[in-house]
């Protein structure tokens, strides 16, 4: 009985663990591991400025295909 006081000691902080990993090179966002993220020129992108850059690289390739 008194060894649950033992076990309950065990400190449990899941918001320490949400700790960002890294920040987007572009907007500064906090980027955390479970992040889908995209390499960029040694830099890292948050999903939606990938998105983005993605974006600007389609419509800049279709105007070298026209
Ligand atoms: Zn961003």
């Amino acid at each position: 009985m008194r060894g649950e006081r033992r076990i309950r000691a065990r400190p449990l902080r899941d918001a320490q663990r949400a700790r960002p990993a890294a920040y987007c090179r572009r907007c500064g966002g906090e980027l955390y591991r479970y992040d889908p993220v995209l390499p960029e020129g040694g830099g890292r992108l948050c999903p939606v400025c990938a998105g983005e850059s993605k974006r600007l690289e389609d419509e800049r390739a279709s105007d070298d295909v026209i």
